[in-house]
């Protein structure tokens, strides 16, 4: 069986505007169909209706940030799973550290969320990692493998649709990045614990996140257990984000 291509994701954080986000994309389809890697971008919730309309004729799918823990009601200020889903969104980022470290987000309403994007047809992207403190500790495999579990146990038999993204915290918007042997380590430990969640876990795709770049994009990716990235920084530049699609079409 051949590998599945790689999938490599953007996350904009608070980052665009109107008139940015359409020369981002005018200088990104120009180029993009020749890629045969999949491709993402995971942009602010306002600027979905936008990015729909801009990237509807390229392989370029959209996704969000984030996913609401509640189906429908008085939750102001929050988005729901079937509203992306309006928008034709794809994928969703679910646990990324910030939303972890500045929103109190805990292992208990990641897994929620993951339910709650699964339950309309958006792929989740469930973010794990540990914080520098924690692999000085010696504790990187027992914290990923809790951050997952959370999922795998809410998630049942619907793990094999999700994505996880290996971010190690130290090494996000740092420049600090894992070494590939230390990302792949990582890697195997998670995709050992999917698999023994799901026999069908081994379509899941395992993305490493944390200060990836055109420079060190290819190393990377070229651990068996490294299926793509989850890219902050280098996703903002049309011509670096094209970059790492094309590392990860090799
Ligand atoms: C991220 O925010 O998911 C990320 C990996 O950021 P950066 O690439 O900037 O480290």
């Amino acid at each position: 069986m051949s590998k599945p291509l790689k999938l490599m994701v953007g996350n904009w954080k608070m980052h665009g505007d109107l008139s940015a986000n359409a020369a981002f994309v005018a200088g990104l389809t120009a180029e993009v169909s020749e890629l045969s890697c999949r491709a993402a971008l995971c942009v602010p919730t306002v600027y979905l209706a936008q990015m729909q309309d801009l990237l509807a004729a390229s392989p370029v799918e959209l996704g969000a940030q984030d996913v609401s823990a509640h189906e429908a009601g008085a939750y102001t200020g929050e988005v729901s799973a079937q509203m992306l889903r309006d928008f034709s969104v794809r994928y969703a980022i679910v646990g990324h550290s910030e939303r972890r470290l500045f929103h109190a987000e805990t292992d208990a309403l990641v897994a929620v969320k993951v339910q709650r994007a699964l339950a309309v047809g958006i792929t989740p992207i469930v973010c794990v990692g540990e914080s520098l403190t924690e692999r000085e500790a010696g504790q990187t495999e027992a914290v990923v493998k809790r951050q997952l579990a959370a999922v795998i146990q809410a998630n049942g038999h619907c793990i094999s649709e999700i994505v996880v993204a290996y971010e190690p915290v130290w090494a996000i918007g740092t420049g600090l990045t894992a070494s590939p042997e230390q990302a792949q380590q990582v890697h195997a430990v998670l995709r050992t614990q999917l698999l023994a969640a799901s026999s069908h876990a081994d379509r899941v795709a395992v993305l490493y996140g944390g200060s990836m770049t055109p420079h060190n994009a290819a190393d990377l990716l070229a651990q068996p257990d490294v299926d793509g990235g989850l890219i902050g920084g280098a996703s903002l530049k049309a011509p670096d984000f094209l970059s790492l699609l094309k590392a990860a079409s090799r």
